[in-house]
């Protein structure tokens, strides 16, 4: 059985692995000259840390594991607020998870997928027609393929979605986010720490763990996303953000160096009816994407590739694999629209309205961190991991 994966992604090289791993032939078409090995960090979860388990990544991605730190909460003129230990973030999150650079994680995958799996960058996707027999795809260089599974693990603007679906599932929300790893270790800011600023409408997060293992985001609030985007990461930040001391003007002025570095979008989820049409699915943020809020985005990636994998094993005709397809989605929606549904949540945390919510987030830390409480906060916390 053969599969057309379009995307180079977590999703789509989690995809592209899981399949392989079970006797699929799959090529990988990724848009981008070369693997895109930025971003900020990111946590494997429950599922998601057991599907990086079965792919066989754990060892290799346990190397790059960055631990848990101290988390210092500042105000707007880099003054401490409240400090979360180390072993606080150790405790809620437990063994079986991960917190990685999604760069390294994208890259233990692509290295995974290169033996069994045919990557080409500067590849895209023209055309889609698709049957119970099978898809016939046009490549953006005119080749056309047949394949039995086209899957579409093309992230949040997905051009396999509108291909199929049309357009119209992708809903913005009133925020950008600009992500990255920082070339070096902020001076000002103390090492083997996180440095969080939450105000009105906007944070700040700089992670300063060591020289090769600095990274920063920031997110704010605004009526007109595309305009932020069209200023650019460098302009739009520093507007944003250039009252703020603890460690913002010198991050401000690494980014400011090197801005093609920073993952720079909206904050958007994608909302679907259905994740699948015939011989063609969606995976990952190309389907479901929670938001770059949730955090979830590639736990939810690899446990969508794996699940796959696993639904769609043993067909032996690509007339199978409709059926088969709706159950893997059956199962998975639920667990996806649990993500969803945190979004206010989320935005409350990271862009609260007022400075008497920002108190009471900072009350609630205190008492978290209190002796007792902070062992039934980590328990709640590991429970509610997926
Ligand atoms: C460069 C980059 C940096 C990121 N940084 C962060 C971060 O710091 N924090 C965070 O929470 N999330 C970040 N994300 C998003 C995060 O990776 C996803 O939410 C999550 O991992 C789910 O991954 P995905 O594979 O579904 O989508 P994505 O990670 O978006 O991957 C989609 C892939 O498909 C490729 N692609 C898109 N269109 C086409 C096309 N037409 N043809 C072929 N290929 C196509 C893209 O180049 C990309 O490689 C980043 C994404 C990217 C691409």
């Amino acid at each position: 059985m053969k599969a057309l994966v379009v995307g180079g992604g977590i999703a789509g090289l989690g995809t592209a692995l899981a399949l392989a791993d079970d006797g699929w032939e799959v090529e990988v078409l990724e848009k981008s000259p070369s693997l895109r090995a930025s971003g900020y960090m990111m946590n494997i979860l429950g599922p998601g840390f057991a599907a990086a388990e079965t792919l066989g990544l754990v060892p290799w991605l346990r190397d790059k594991e960055l631990g848990t730190f101290t988390t210092h909460l500042v105000d707007r003129e880099g003054r401490r607020r409240v400090t979360m230990p180390a072993s606080f973030a150790e405790g809620a999150r437990g063994s079986r998870s991960l917190s990685l650079f999604r760069g390294d994680l994208e890259q233990a995958l692509f290295q995974a997928a290169s033996q069994r799996v045919n990557i080409r960058f500067g590849m895209g996707i023209a055309t889609v027609a698709s049957s119970s027999k099978g898809t016939i795809a046009t490549l953006t260089d005119g080749a056309t393929v047949f394949v039995d599974l086209l899957v579409g693990a093309d992230g949040l603007n997905s051009t396999v979605r509108s291909l199929t679906f049309g357009d119209g599932y992708r809903v913005d929300k009133p925020y950008v986010l600009a992500a990255c790893k920082l070339p070096a270790s902020p001076s000002t800011l103390p090492a083997e720490s996180a440095t969080t600023f939450i105000d009105p409408g906007r944070t700040m997060g700089i992670v300063n763990l060591s020289r090769d293992k600095a990274c920063a985001f920031f997110t704010y609030r605004c009526e007109d996303p595309d305009a932020e985007l069209d200023a650019g990461v460098v302009a739009s930040l520093q507007k944003h953000f250039a009252d703020v001391q603890g460690g913002a003007p010198e991050v401000l002025s690494q980014i400011a160096e090197s801005p093609s570095t920073v993952y720079f979008d909206r904050v958007s989820q994608v909302v679907m009816p259905r994740w699948s049409k015939g011989t063609v699915v969606l995976v990952g943020d190309a389907a479901w994407c929670t938001s770059l809020f949730a955090g979830y985005g590639g736990s939810l990636a690899l446990h969508g590739a794996q699940t796959l994998r696993e639904y769609l094993s043993g067909s032996r005709a690509a007339a199978e694999l409709s059926a088969r397809l709706d159950a893997w989605e059956k199962a998975l929606r639920p667990v996806v629209e649990k993500r969803q549904k945190e979004f206010k949540q989320s935005e409350r945390y990271f862009s609260p309205t007022n400075r008497a919510a920002i108190r009471l987030n900072e009350l609630t830390l205190r008492a978290m961190l209190l002796p007792g409480i902070s062992t039934l906060v980590q328990r709640s916390i590991q429970r509610k991991k997926f």
